[in-house]
This record gives structure tokens, C-alpha cells and sequence, in this order.
């Protein structure tokens, strides 16, 4: 990447309480099944006049848990604001933002050896969703939505290239699910609106970024634009565009003359929130060990090389599993099938540990039987993709797929190998080398490569003697 480009990012965080943030519905982000449109509304998230919203101190409690995590300054007092917001996902035209004062500022982030300031922290409602029914056959809106609680995480210009934006969202995503507030299985969005500029040119925002990977996408798409067209000598003006996941591009949405006025004001229905420093230290007693504390543990007390380790950290049930695991078997194994065999199988399905439906001691259990030495390296990674495809035990996959070492009849194979091919015996025995390993090669075939070579040598040897 150039110098002189400039990356920040604006990330929307959908928070798992169990109700909304102004009102007691049931937050639809915790359901396994999406609710039926319209059914966890009320007066208040339908935003009828009159209603009293009050705020939901677990939405305050977990915007404190992301600020401790952070390091970030939190505000003594806090409030809400009004943010004029014309459009029908949002029918009281305006959304319950905090804008003067957000509950927390000035943190940082550590993101690949470089320090990213966080610039601001703070809490607001979702609208509701628009349904656009195909066909240009009307627009549907679903207020299950709206007031799902959202946490707005905004960094200081400090990303250098694309690739180091992507690895703060993956890294701000595994803090989040560290913390229990988020859990990228669910439905639960995390989206983000990115501001890049490069030198000679101005700062553009693009919207409506979903997920870490498509980050590097559309970032790595809006480079290529404006450096061609600085390169070219046509103005880069201040404009918003949307990025279409689809087409893999962005396109205009408005100019910085047609940006909206926002109009902020005081929300008058809500109380000021007092954060005080009981609350604070009640809140950092809480929290749990965070990605960068367990890495440096688990490198410190279970010996484990720095790449193993940064993979298992990588994923809070990764994480949990190895802990479980390695007192039962050696570290070592435990943490190499973990971040190696597991995780491929896993991300090859595109799951996640806890929803692969399968057990943690049925890792233990095959591990276990690979420190025995009674499944080959081969075979116990079979057995990890069986497991998580047919969700059984380690005994039964073994035996159902033959994949121990006790199922094989090695004797058997041999014995047939050694008759299929009494040359390749004839030779060995006057003293070809070569015809043993011909022989090994051909029991290799006969077993799928369910053996040990070397046991199979051993057979062949103890065979022979036999055959005297
Ligand atoms: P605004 O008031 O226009 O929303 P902010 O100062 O709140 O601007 O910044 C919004 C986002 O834009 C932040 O993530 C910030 O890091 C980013 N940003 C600010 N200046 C630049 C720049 N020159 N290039 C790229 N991103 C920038
Ligand atoms: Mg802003
Ligand atoms: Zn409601």
C-alpha cells in the first residue's frame, strides 16, 4: 500500500441483552428462530407519542465492559440524544443516538503490533428493517428491529491498508465475544461504515459493511478507484457511497452538500445516566480474560508455539476447549490438533465449536487414543471430520469407519499382498531392499493408508520369518 492512505473505521455492534434498549421486547438477536415480522413490538420500539422509553442498564453495563477492554475514558454522566433521521425504517423521524457526550472516548486497541486510538464509544437503537418486496412491488417494514441495542465503535483515522482494518474487525469481534456481548453464531450484525482518504484526495465514507471480510474487499475496491483517479488528475470529492456486497463494487449515494442536517437534541424522555465508580469497578471485577491475556498465558504456561497459540485464541470455544483439554492430554497434542485438524474441519464447514455438536471430551477421547498410539495421525483426523459430520463419539467413528489400528487385519493384508506378488518376495529375499518397500507400498494401497508404514514393514519382516 501507498503512503498517505488513511483508514477509519465506524463499527455498529448489535448487543445480546434479552430485551431491547428502550423497552422490555424480547431482543430478536437471541432467538434460534427468527420471530414472525411485527411480533416483539410495543408502543414505545413501534415508536408511538407518548411512550416512555426507559433505558436497559444491561446495554450500559456491556458499553462499560467494551470501554474497560478498550482502555477508554468513561464519561462521569452520559446521556441520550436526538438525531433527526427522516425515513420510514424510523417513524418517529428520529433515532435515540448519544452525540455530545458518548459514554466513552480515547481508547486503544492493539492490532498486529500497531497501537489504533479509539476515538469514541456509545449507545443507540436500531430502526426497524425494510423488507423491498421484488419486483418494485411495495416496501415491507418489520419493527422487530428497532431498539435492538447497538453499540457504536469509532476508531481515529489510523489503518494504513485494508488488510489492517480487516484484522482490527476480526480482532474487535473476538474481544466482543470474549466479553459475552456478541456471538457472531447468532443473528446478531456487526456493521460498519469505513472512511478512506489517500493523499490528494478527499476523505470518502463507505457504508453498509457487513462482516470482517468484506471490509478488506470494499476498502481494497475504493483504493483502486481513487488512486486511479488521483493518478488520472480527476478530483476525489467528499462524498457517502454504499458498498454492494453483490457486485463487489460501491456507488454514489450522496455528496457532502446533500448530507443531512441532524439536528441533534437533548432526549428529553430518558434520564442522564450516572456512571459512577462503584458501578466501574463492579464492571472490571467482571470481566473475564481477554484475548491478549490468554495468549500470553497459554504461550507462558503451556509451552505453546506463538502461532498455535494465536489460533486458538482466535475463537473463545478454541480457547475454552484447549484449557479443558490440555489438562487431560499433553498440551502439545491438545493444542496442535486444535488449531490445526479441528479448526480446518471447522472452518471448512464454516462453524463454529459450540455449533458442531459434538463434545469436548470426544476431542479429549480421541486425543487419547492417539497418544496411545492406537489411531494413526491419518486416521484421527479422519475420525475429527467423521465426528463433526455425523456428531458420534470418537469409539463409535473409529469402529464404524475402521479407523483404529486394532480394526486392522494386518496379517491378513499381508499374507495376500505377499501371495498377489511372489516375485516381489523372491527379490526381497535375495537381497533386493527395493522389492520391501514395493511390498509396504502395496499393503500402503490394500489398507487405504489406514497404516503405520512402519508396522506394516514389521509385519512383512515377521511374515517371512514365518515363511522359513
Ligand atoms: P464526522 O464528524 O464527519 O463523522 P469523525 O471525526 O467523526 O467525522 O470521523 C468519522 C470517521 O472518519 C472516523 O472513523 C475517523 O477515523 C475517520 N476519518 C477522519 N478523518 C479521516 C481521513 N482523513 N481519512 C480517513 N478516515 C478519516
Ligand atoms: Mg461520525
Ligand atoms: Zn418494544
Amino acid at each position: 500500500m501507498e503512503k498517505g492512505i488513511m483508514i477509519g473505521l465506524e463499527t455498529h455492534v448489535q448487543l445480546n441483552t434479552k430485551s431491547k434498549i428502550f423497552c422490555g421486547c424480547a431482543n430478536p438477536v437471541n432467538m434460534k428462530e427468527e420471530a414472525k415480522p411485527n411480533t416483539l413490538t410495543c408502543d414505545t420500539c413501534l415508536g408511538h407519542p407518548g411512550t416512555k422509553p426507559r433505558t436497559n442498564k444491561a446495554v450500559v453495563d456491556m458499553a462499560i465492559k467494551v470501554a474497560l477492554a478498550m482502555g477508554c475514558k468513561i464519561a462521569k454522566e452520559t446521556y441520550f440524544s436526538r438525531k433527526t433521521y427522516f425515513y420510514p425504517d424510523m417513524n418517529k423521524n428520529f433515532q435515540v443516538t448519544q452525540y455530545e457526550i458518548p459514554i466513552a472516548n480515547n481508547g486503544h486497541i492493539e492490532v498486529g503490533g500497531k497501537n489504533i486510538r479509539i476515538k469514541r464509544v456509545h449507545m443507540e437503537e436500531d430502526p426497524a428493517k425494510l423488507i423491498h418486496m421484488p419486483g418494485g412491488n411495495g416496501v415491507l417494514v418489520d419493527y422487530n428491529r428497532a431498539g435492538i441495542p447497538l453499540l457504536e465503535i469509532v476508531t481515529e483515522p489510523d489503518f494504513r491498508s485494508p488488510e489492517d482494518a480487516r484484522a482490527y474487525l476480526q480482532k474487535l469481534e473476538n474481544m466482543l465475544e470474549y466479553l459475552g456481548i456478541y456471538d457472531s453464531a447468532s443473528s446478531a450484525v456487526m456493521k460498519s461504515d469505513a472512511n478512506i482518504s489517500l493523499s490528494g484526495g478527499a476523505r470518502i465514507e463507505v457504508k453498509n459493511i457487513t462482516g470482517t471480510k468484506d471490509i478488506e474487499k470494499a476498502l481494497k475496491y475504493e483504493f483502486v478507484r481513487q488512486s486511479s483517479m488521483i493518478k488520472r488528475g480527476v478530483a476525489v470529492k467528499r462524498e457517502t457511497r454504499m458498498w454492494d456486497p453483490a457486485l463487489g463494487t460501491t456507488r454514489h449515494m450522496r455528496g457532502k452538500e446533500e448530507e443531512a442536517e441532524y439536528g441533534y437534541i437533548f432526549e428529553p424522555d430518558l434520564s442522564v445516566i450516572e456512571v459512577g465508580k462503584p458501578m466501574i469497578d463492579g464492571i472490571r471485577k467482571s470481566l473475564p480474560e481477554l484475548p491478549d491475556q490468554k495468549f500470553a498465558r497459554f504461550v507462558k504456561d503451556f509451552k505453546l508455539p506463538q502461532k498455535v497459540a494465536e489460533s486458538i485464541i482466535s475463537e473463545v470455544d478454541l480457547a475454552d476447549l484447549f484449557e479443558d483439554i490440555a489438562s487431560k492430554v499433553s498440551p502439545k497434542v491438545a493444542g496442535t490438533w486444535i488449531a490445526g485438524y479441528l479448526k480446518k474441519t471447522l472452518n471448512w464447514h464454516g462453524i463454529r465449536f459450540r455449533e458442531a455438536g459434538i463434545e469436548k471430551g470426544w476431542i479429549t477421547g480421541l486425543l487419547r487414543m492417539f497418544e496411545r498410539g492406537d489411531i494413526t495421525d491419518r486416521n484421527a483426523e479422519m475420525a475429527i471430520r467423521y465426528m463433526v459430520e455425523e456428531k458420534q463419539p470418537p469409539e463409535k467413528i473409529v469402529k464404524k469407519h475402521k479407523l483404529g489400528k486394532a480394526e486392522l487385519d494386518l496379517t491378513g493384508i499381508v499374507a495376500k499382498v505377499m501371495k498377489a506378488n511372489n516375485k516381489a518376495v523372491k527379490d526381497y529375499k535375495a537381497g533386493e531392499e527395493k522389492s520391501l518397500h514395493f511390498l509396504v507400498g502395496q499393503c500402503m494401497r490394500e489398507t487405504r493408508g489406514q497404516a503405520d508404514a512402519n508396522e506394516i514393514k514389521k509385519a512383512i519382516i515377521r511374515a517371512l520369518k514365518d515363511f522359513k
